[in-house]
């Protein structure tokens, strides 16, 4: 019997959500994003690649709580380090000897880093990077990829409430894949550009994901070394599910400075900033603190995290299940006569059906009738694969997507 999907219990917590929160729920997971009525508002638990909400309706997971989860939910070995940790506490006056063995193990893995620090978000160490970039070049400005996200903080966030333009007085911008608006961006700012802050690849929100061309990261690394300008490797998004030691590795290029948050820790919330040996003396002026930056539990979970992913093949097993996801719904949507474009590195694939505008209308109807059959993707955000994932998994999701794509056609004959 096909089980139909109903979200009583998600919709009277978000009733109650409203009165005391504002919006209820705020951020990318506002469900405001997702197809109406055809999503949860609240999970109620989750193991390896499926999810359960509130109503007991259970999803293949492809959003991974926007990508933290990179071995799956529930991970036994994480778990264990975490059970295991919190026995002894968790937030001390001063950090434990995680701080040290999980700082030399990211080291280890970083080819390009000497060390690291630890905080809680990517906007932490997305700012204070840009902050290290500043004072040890002793320059105000941030050069950024128009589009790109970076992180809430006013210098970067793309909603522009709240923020002043003195906020982005010193941030000025290029584009992603042409190194000829960053040379012209230096020149115009010649000697006061201190940091370039981007992504691996271009993956900003309701934009089709864009590798990066032939020579445009070797050529910024370029301009950056004749400039004297910190180079900023953001890899919050795509950081551990591309390469063990860095996006920056996958694609061919070392950066000053890396960023790091979601699957780090498998969903214990942790970030981190690696960086190399001449900007050490910087990193240790630049203030930085939180009241939760040296918690032991998430790093225990980073630590078991990074070495489980290693030792499963796990970055190899998200690549090979993201290519058979990939290859089947191409295939689906040739067949449906639809030209889709699915984009990004396979563990993080991005699709868009063509012509269907800004609104997403076409993206809506196949995300929605996915959920209502029990495989959860956003609309217009990229998906995050885990290693949990199974070839089964996957056999399923294609018999769902098969399905959302003839529902597609059906309201968009
Ligand atoms: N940079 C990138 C590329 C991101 O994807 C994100 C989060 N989506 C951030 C920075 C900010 O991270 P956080 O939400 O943990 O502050």
């Amino acid at each position: 019997m096909v089980k139909t999907y109903t979200f009583d219990k998600s919709n009277a917590l978000m009733e109650r959500a409203r009165k005391v929160v504002p919006g209820g729920i705020y951020g990318h997971q506002n469900p405001i994003m997702l197809t109406r009525g055809a999503f949860p508002s609240f999970f109620a638990r989750g193991e390896g690649s499926h999810i359960w909400d509130v109503d007991g309706n259970e999803y293949i997971d492809y959003m991974c709580s926007y990508g933290p989860i990179v071995l799956g939910h529930r991970h036994p070995k994480v778990e264990e380090a975490v059970r295991r940790q919190a026995d002894l506490g968790n937030c001390f006056n001063a950090p434990g000897p995680l701080w040290v063995d999980l700082a030399e193990y990211l080291v280890s893995i970083t080819p390009c880093a000497d060390w690291t620090v630890f905080a809680k978000n990517g906007s932490d160490v997305c700012t204070w990077a840009t902050e290290v970039a500043r004072h040890a070049t002793g320059r105000k400005k941030i050069a950024m990829c128009s589009g790109a996200y970076h992180g809430t903080h006013a210098w970067c966030t793309p909603a522009p409430a709240g923020v002043t333009s003195e906020d982005r007085a010193n941030i000025v911008y290029f584009h992603f894949n042409q190194l000829e608006s960053l040379r012209h961006t230096v020149a115009e700012h010649q000697g006061e550009i201190a940091g370039v802050i981007l992504s691996p690849f271009r993956h900003d929100a309701g934009h089709d994901s864009e590798l990066p061309v032939e020579g445009f990261l070797a050529g910024v690394r370029e301009l950056c070394d004749r400039n004297g300008i910190v180079l900023i490797l953001d890899d919050v998004r795509a950081g551990f599910r591309l390469h063990l030691g860095g996006s920056g590795e996958f694609f061919g290029i070392r950066p000053d400075l890396t960023t790091y948050c979601k699957a780090i820790a498998n969903g214990y919330p942790l970030s981190a900033c690696l960086g190399r040996e001449s900007l050490r003396q910087a990193a240790q002026e630049v203030f930085f603190t939180g009241s939760y930056f040296t918690s032991a539990v998430p790093m225990a979970a980073a630590l078991a995290c990074l070495k489980e992913l290693k030792a499963a093949n796990g970055i190899e097993r998200m690549r090979m299940l993201g290519e058979k996801l990939r290859d089947g719904m191409l295939a689906q949507a040739r067949g449906a006569g639809f030209e889709v474009t699915y984009s990004g590195p396979p563990a993080i694939p991005y699709m868009t059906f063509k012509d269907d505008g800004g609104r997403y209308d076409r993206m809506k109807v196949f995300a929605g009738e996915c959920s209502l059959k029990g495989v959860y993707l956003a609309p217009r955000h990229n998906w995050f694969i885990s290693a949990a994932h199974t070839e089964e998994d996957i056999k399923q999701t294609l018999a769902v997507t098969e399905q959302a794509f003839a529902a597609v056609r059906a309201q968009f004959a």
